[in-house]
């Protein structure tokens, strides 16, 4: 038996005007064929569950394009043709497969195509036909389109935020594919949406595990929960999904998935007193500088890499400025101009120059510093010794070409050639950096920091100018802002009518 194995993992926020580049997936990764096996296996990623669980069974994988990145606004299209193309060239030259898992985020966009996951997907199904089983692993913060459900067998979505069930996830995945293609199962998806935009992790988390109970159930073969991420300008969103996958029973999967979303619903009065404050420019530094002693992660979600924004606001560094604090900060910003300006000085040069806010538009600009450039690098990152993997495992394998410099009083840049999911301590200390040596360390994160800096003093959430203030405004969108709870008013008669809707298509 032979199973076909890739991956096409990256983030979009519709947004952001850093499009997605060759340069970032050469920074995640970019490899096809045997190198994708040699990338892959071992490694705490969906793929390196897919490749473990067929190394198990003794199934040979037959590997396709292996590709991911960190986040961005859309991919440039040539990429993303170019990506469709070597995907499925690559998997008709391993025809006949028995099988196909492939790790994908799904709310990936691309220039040109709205759902690029539901492309693959349904040209993956072209090529085997319906009989051959197909699996894909997703972001719980994707976008689950029908064409997406239609083409594939069974979609899964990661049950952990911050994530760190890649290699689980991989591994069910996997076992799918595999009793699919042994005649044992026949799964199949259903996708139930309401429009609840949900910011409560501890309603998450109880959605989840509810769905987990529910896999204990015959014939219940995979329960995700999908939040996803508001960022994204397309047709078809679904702000709060239940996608679920039994063995031949749409019906149950979709009275699941209605179970679901309807406690979802019952409970929503959970989101306002469960969503985390955030706090503006400058209390998230005075807020920091009281807090006991040790090292305080100030998140900056609003422009935070792992929501696909630039990670290039330097508004804190700004702040600090103006305030003078002389109390140690460590910072990381993505800005490939000031890298190739300071490479220019050299180690130990200064440079008067414009930091960050390439890509803030009239949203936030760059600040001029005086900066000392002390160490210059190739990026490349070092093996995790994260205890679990994070977000950084999954898109990073490199910063590019990166910069340490020193401004004065005390504060420290990490300056990188590309987005870089800075939500671990690694980012540092692949360039010789002890975070916890600071009294601030600012991340361009949502939550996931918060699982990797076990040891932080505290941690504060930024209220700052980065795109994902965005999101109240319509300018950057081609479609209507899709109608949700709590922005607009919606009623229990509407949702009951949607989840009615969503049971009889699926009749
Ligand atoms: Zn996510």
């Amino acid at each position: 038996m032979r199973i076909a194995v890739g991956r096409f993992w990256t983030e979009t926020s519709s947004m952001t005007p850093l499009l997605g580049k060759r340069a970032m997936f050469e920074a995640g990764a970019l490899v096809e064929g045997t190198a994708l096996l040699d990338f892959f296996r071992g490694t705490r990623t969906e793929v390196g569950g897919f490749l473990a669980a067929l190394d198990e069974a003794g199934i040979e994988p037959a590997p396709l394009l292996g590709a991911h990145a960190s986040c961005s606004g859309p991919v440039e299209q040539p990429l993303w043709e170019w990506i469709y193309d070597r995907m499925t060239t690559l998997l008709r030259e391993q025809l006949p497969v028995d099988g196909v898992l492939i790790s994908l985020h799904g709310a990936s966009l691309a220039v040109g195509e709205e759902d690029t996951c539901g492309a693959l997907l349904a040209g993956i199904r072209e090529i085997v036909g319906p009989d051959v089983p197909i699996a894909a692993t997703l972001d719980m913060h994707g976008n689950p389109t029908e064409r997406m459900a239609r083409s594939a067998d069974a979609l899964v979505a990661y049950k952990t935020y911050p994530h760190h069930d890649f290699v689980d996830r991989g591994l069910q995945a996997a076992r799918i594919v595999i009793d699919a293609a042994n005649g044992l199962i026949r799964p199949v998806t259903t996708i139930t949406t309401i429009p609840m935009y949900l910011t409560s992790l501890p309603l998450m988390e109880d959605l989840i595990a509810a769905g987990v109970e529910r896999e204990r159930e015959p014939g219940v073969l995979c329960c995700s929960i999908m939040p996803t991420h508001p960022h994204l300008d397309v047709e078809e969103f679904h702000v709060l999904s239940a996608v679920t996958v039994t063995d031949g029973e749409p019906d149950l999967a979709q009275s699941i998935g209605r179970d679901q979303m309807w406690r979802a619903w019952s409970e929503r009065d959970r989101i306002a007193a469960e969503t985390r404050p955030r706090t503006p420019l400058p209390k998230a530094i005075t807020d920091a500088l009281a807090m006991p002693p040790g090292t305080v992660v100030i998140a900056d979600p609003l422009d935070s890499v792992t929501g696909g924004f630039p990670g290039d606001c330097t508004a804190v560094i700004e702040s600090l400025l103006d305030l003078g604090v002389t109390a140690p900060s460590l910072h990381i910003i993505n800005d490939p101009g000031f890298v190739e300006r300071a490479e220019a000085v050299g180690i130990g040069g200064t440079l008067r120059s414009p930091l960050g806010g390439t890509w803030g538009a009239d949203r936030y600009e760059p600040v001029t510093v005086d900066a000392t450039i002390r160490l210059l690098s190739d990026g490349k990152l070092m093996k995790s010794r994260e205890p679990q993997p994070g977000h950084l495992e999954v898109s990073n394998s490199s910063m590019g070409r990166t910069a340490v410099v020193e401004i004065e009083p005390s504060i420290t840049v990490v300056v990188t050639s590309v987005p870089v999911m800075s939500t671990e301590q690694t980012v540092f200390r692949s360039v010789g950096i002890e975070p916890y040596e600071y009294r601030i360390v600012v991340v361009k994160s949502v939550n996931q920091q918060r699982f990797h800096y076990t040891e932080a003093a505290g941690f504060i959430d930024l209220a700052g100018p980065g795109w994902g203030n965005a999101g109240n405004d319509s300018s950057w969108r081609s479609y209507p802002r899709p109608r949700q709870y709590p922005t607009d008013d919606v009623t229990d008669e509407e949702i009951l009518a949607i989840l009615d809707r969503q049971s009889e298509a699926a009749r």
